[in-house]
């Protein structure tokens, strides 16, 4: 993980590449590296899984951003964050000219999402299909993910009939033999030098069609339907976490069981704290007196207090004083992180003539010498 290579460079593209341009790199690198093409070949299966990740990050606007920002570690690669999420729907969009140019069965074996991406291969003789995923992005605020809240999702989703039980069929009615296929379940047509055979598109390859139609469904099985889930997000929750809410996607076709829910959590950014891992970072402004001579002052924490802190006297401009136990709640176990607040001395601008006069004694008293010590630029910021 210690030497992850630069997305751009894995699809072969530079910064500045559109959209575009990013689809058409990956689907470059999928065709020539995807494993059913390279069979045995560990080194193609790595680079088509480098690639695919990479498309996954640079085909995203906000994750592209993320990267470019953060590099691996703001899309959560490498600190051991990544989720691997997948979206069928997306890939199945990516690839649609490749389905319009082989044919849809070709398509589906040539890119066996299954075997790469862990899930239920489908094939024809199976002919129970999953259905997709819904993916849903919820933003929450620093202090609702610090602290947790309860996030009332509404989908609408695909389910199966419950008039028809997603066959489609009208009570009672009967299938006869589709009369498109003649009952095999395929079709053939020339396309080149090459016969295709597909799925039949009436049947779907069941080669039987449904006599009367369900009228609740047209048919169809599956009809639409709105559904509110409520899920409880625990104190702690990172940027970017993905739930997987198994089973609450998309019903499958003819039947087949649901895709999953996929749940994308962000937090919108605040305008005081940031957060850093576990802790909490701010910036406050002291004046120059509690500066020189130290004393307390009032800090506000993510969860509405004011806490007291003491300045010592003597405090440098961009000090970083500690709360302890002021940060963002551990995910599942006890404790939180600390407030880190960074004090920044206000220098005056508007003194007084009383005030420079008293200064100016000040300034002589102490022997100030026009010949400052040069310092190391190792830390210049
Ligand atoms: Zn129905
Ligand atoms: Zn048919």
């Amino acid at each position: 993980m210690a030497n992850k290579r630069d997305y751009y460079d894995v699809l072969g593209v530079d910064r500045g590449a559109t959209k575009e341009e990013i689809k058409k790199a990956y689907r470059r690198n999928a065709v020539k590296y995807h494993p059913d093409k390279n069979p045995n070949n560990k080194e193609a299966e790595e680079k088509f899984k480098e690639a695919t990740e990479a498309y996954e990050i640079l085909g995203d606007d906000q994750r592209r951003k993320l990267y470019d920002q953060y590099g691996h570690e703001g899309v959560g690669v490498g600190t051991g964050g990544f989720q691997g999420f997948r979206n069928t729907a997306d890939f199945e969009d990516l690839f649609s000219g490749f389905s319009d140019i082989f044919g849809s069965d070709i398509f589906e074996s040539f890119f066996g999402f299954g075997d790469i991406f862990g899930r239920t291969r489908t094939s024809r003789r199976e002919r129970v299909k999953r259905g997709s995923d819904i993916r849903y992005d919820t933003e929450l605020t620093l202090e609702e993910a610090a602290f947790g809240k309860k996030v009332e999702i509404h989908v609408t989703r695909n389910e199966h009939c419950k008039d028809c039980g997603g066959t489609g069929a009208k009570k009672g009615s009967g299938s006869v033999t589709c009369p498109q296929c003649g009952g095999s379940g395929q079709v053939r047509r020339t396309q080149g030098f090459f016969t295709i055979a597909s799925t039949c598109p009436k049947c779907r390859g069941t080669g039987d069609v449904i006599k009367d139609s369900c009228t609740a469904c047209r048919g169809n099985g599956i009809i639409s339907r709105k559904r509110k889930i409520v899920i409880d997000i625990e104190p702690g929750v990172e940027e970017r976490t993905v739930l997987r809410l198994a089973g609450e996607g998309h019903a499958g076709p003819q039947g087949g069981p649901n895709g999953d829910l996929i749940v994308v959590i962000h937090t919108k950014p605040h305008p005081y704290f940031l957060r850093k891992s576990n802790d909490v970072l701010c910036q406050v402004k002291i004046s120059l007196f509690q500066a020189l001579l130290g004393g307390d002052i009032k800090i506000p924490t993510l969860d509405g207090k004011k806490v007291k802190i003491t300045i010592p006297p003597g405090t440098q401009s961009g000090r970083v004083l500690r709360l302890r136990k002021e940060g963002i709640p551990y995910l599942k176990r006890r404790g939180r992180g600390d407030q880190l607040i960074k004090v920044i001395v206000e220098i005056p601008k508007d003194l007084s003539s009383h005030e420079r006069k008293v200064m100016s004694e000040l300034a002589l008293a102490r022997k100030e010498t026009d010949s400052p010590p040069l310092l190391s630029v190792s830390n210049f910021e």
